[in-house]
C-alpha cells in the first residue's frame, strides 16, 4: 500500500501498543488523547495532501527502487528538481498546519543514511546499505512514519563520552552483544512526532573517536518494542486542550506539533536492523549529511509557516482598522522580506545540489548551513512585527467561556468588536496569533528555530569548514598584489 489514507494510518497506528505518558500518567488510548491529536492531525496532512490530484506532484514521488509512487517523505532525493520540489511540499505543509508536521526527520535522515551506509560497506563488507534499502522499501510501501532520533540527554557537555565522570547511559550505548543483535540503553530528547509514529531511527549525536565504539550505534526499530517509553514534553499553553470543548482559546485546534523524551531501557536491536555499529570513522559523516538536509528543510517548513504568521498579521490589521496606515504595510513588507529570505536559502541549497557515490542528491553544505542560522533569527523578528501589529489585546483578551457566557458575554461581544468583525472571529485571530508566537505552535515556529536541526553555534561550526576562507585569502592577496605565500 505505497499510498494510504489517513484512516488507514490511524488505524494502523491503534494496532500499536505503545508506551506514552504525559503529566505522570500513562497514556492509555493515544488515538484519542486531546494532547496527541493535533499532532497527529499535522501527519494525517501528509497522507491526505499525497491523495490530492492538485498536491500529487509535490507531495509524491516515484521509488527509484521500486517504480511504485510513494509518498515524497519517504523518497530518496534522485536529481536537484526533487529537492526543489521537497521545499516546495514543506512550505506548502507549513501553510496548511501553521505548525511542525514532523515528518520531515526521516527523509533527511534517510538521505544521509543512504550515502554513508554505502561507503561503510565500499571501507569495511558490511551490509548496511543492504539493510537501509531493505528499510526504506518496507517504509515506501507501507507509507510508514518513522520518527528520528539524534539528541542524547547528554549530562555535562564537558564530560567524556563513555567515560567514568557520569553516568554512561546519558549517550545511547550497547550494553550487550549477541550473536543475532545487540542491546542498547540510553535515551534521546525532544523527538519531533514520535508519538504518533510507527518506527523511530536512532543514530550517534556527534561524530565519534577510537574507544567509543559503543556509543556509535544506529538502527531502525519499532515503537511498540519494549523497553521504549515516550514521555510527552509540556507545551506553553498545554492543558487548554484538555478544557472540555476547546476551541477559540487554542487558536489552532487542527494541527500542532509534539516532541517526547524517549528511553531505550535495554532494548534489544536485531542484526537486520542494524546501520552502523562500532565504525566510529563514520558517525561525523552521518551526522553532518543529516543536520544538512534537515537544515535545508527549515527554509521550506519555517517560510510556510511564516506565511501564517504574516496572513494572521494582516488579518489583525484589517479587524482593528489599521491595515491602510503605512507603518502598518511597512511592517507586513519586511516580514516578507525576511520570510522570502528563509525560503530563497531553502531552494538555493537544493539547486546546488551534489551527487553522492551511492547516487543520492545532497544539498550544498554551506548553503543549508547558513539558511538554518538565519533560521535561529528571523522568525523571531517575524513575530516581533506580528504582536506590534496584533496589539496587547493578544495577550489580555477574555476567554471563549466569557464570550459564551449568558452573563458576560453580551460585554465580550459588545466591547471587542472588531471593524466590520464580529468579537468572536477577531478572538479567534487573536489567539492564532498568541498560538503563534507564545503557545503550543511556538515550539515548531520561534523555539525550534532556534534549536531545532542544531543550536546556531552548529551552524557556525560548519560555515567555518565550509567557507574556504584560505581560498578568499587567495582571491583578495591577487587583487592586491600580494605575491608572498604565508598564508598564516
Ligand atoms: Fe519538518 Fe520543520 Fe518540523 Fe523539522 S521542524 S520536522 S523540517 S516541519
Ligand atoms: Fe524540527
Amino acid at each position: 500500500m505505497p499510498l494510504m489514507t489517513s484512516e488507514q494510518y490511524v488505524a494502523s497506528l491503534a494496532k500499536m501498543k505503545r508506551n506514552i505518558w504525559f503529566q505522570g500518567k500513562k497514556i492509555e488510548d493515544p488515538i484519542n488523547h486531546p494532547i496527541l491529536i493535533p499532532s497527529r492531525k499535522s501527519l494525517e496532512e501528509t497522507y491526505d495532501l499525497a491523495l490530492m490530484p492538485k498536491h500529487e506532484d509535490l507531495m509524491t514521488a516515484t521509488s527509484q527502487f521500486t517504480g511504485h509512487k510513494i509518498n515524497r517523505f519517504n523518497h530518496i532525493y534522485a536529481s536537484k528538481e526533487d529537492l526543489n520540489k521537497k521545499t516546495k511540499m514543506q512550505r506548502l505543509m507549513g501553510q496548511r498546519t501553521g505548525s511542525c508536521f514532523q515528518r520531515c526527520v526521516m527523509m533527511d535522515m534517510a538521505n544521509a543514511f543512504y550515502p554513508t551506509t554505502y561507503e561503510i560497506d565500499e571501507k569495511y563488507g558490511t551490509k548496511y546499505f543492504d539493510n537501509f534499502k531493505k528499510f526504506l522499501i518496507r517504509c515506501q510501501d507501507e507509507d510508514l512514519i518513522v520518527a528520528g532520533a539524534l539528541t542524547d540527554p547528554k549530562g555535562s557537555r564537558g564530560a567524556k563520552i563513555g567515560g567514568d565522570e557520569q553516568d554512561k547511559d546519558l549517550y545511547v550505548h550497547v550494553v550487550e552483544r549477541r550473536p543475532d543483535g545487540v542491546v542498547v540503553n540510553g535515551a534521546k530528547c525532544h523527538l519531533t512526532g514520535i508519538t504518533n509514529a510507527h518506527e523511530v531511527v536512532v543514530l550517534p549525536t556527534q561524530a565519534m573517536r577510537p574507544g567509543q565504539e559503543d556509543y556509535a550505534i544506529a538502527f531502525h526499530i519499532p515503537l511498540d518494542t519494549p523497553g521504549i517509553t515516550m514521555i510527552v514534553g509540556r507545551q506553553s499553553c498545554d492543558t487548554r486542550k484538555l478544557e472540555e470543548g476547546a476551541d477559540i482559546d487554542l487558536g489552532n485546534a487542527a494541527y500542532g506539533g509534539i516532541e517526547a523524551l524517549t528511553i531505550f531501557d535495554h532494548v534489544f536491536v536485531p542484526n537486520e536492523n542494524i546501520f552502523l555499529n562500532g565504525e566510529v570513522d563514520f558517525a561525523g559523516m552521518l551526522v553532518e549529511l543529516f543536520a544538512a538536509g534537515h537544515r535545508n528543510s527549515y527554509g521550506g517548513c519555517k517560510s510556510g509557516v511564516g506565511d501564517v504568521v504574516i496572513g494572521a498579521a494582516a488579518l489583525i490589521a484589517q479587524y482593528n482598522g489599521t491595515e491602510t496606515a503605512s507603518h502598518i504595510k511597512d511592517k507586513l513588507v519586511e516580514m516578507t522580506q525576511l520570510n522570502e529570505q528563509l525560503y530563497g536559502l531553502g531552494i538555493a541549497s537544493g539547486a546546488e545540489a551534489w551527487q553522492t557515490k551511492a547516487g543520492n542528491y545532497m544539498v550544498d553544505l554551506l548553503l543549508a548551513n547558513v539558511c538554518k542560522l538565519n533560521v535561529t533569527r528571523y522568525p523571531y523578528e517575524i513575530v516581533r512585527l506580528m504582536e506590534d501589529i496584533a496589539g496587547g489585546i493578544m495577550v489580555t483578551a477574555p476567554s471563549e467561556a466569557d464570550l459564551k457566557s449568558p452573563e458576560v458575554g453580551k460585554y465580550v461581544e459588545k466591547y471587542l468588536v472588531g471593524c466590520d468583525v464580529s468579537a468572536e472571529d477577531r478572538l479567534r485571530c487573536l489567539r492564532l496569533c498568541e498560538n503563534l508566537a507564545l503557545g503550543t505552535a511556538a515550539v515548531g515556529y520561534r523555539t525550534e528555530s532556534m534549536h531545532g536541526a542544531g543550536s546556531p553555534q552548529a551552524q557556525k561550526v560548519m560555515i567555518t569548514r565550509q567557507g574556504n576562507f584560505a581560498m578568499k585569502k587567495e582571491i583578495a592577496k591577487r587583487i592586491a598584489g600580494i605575491r608572498s605565500a604565508n598564508n598564516g
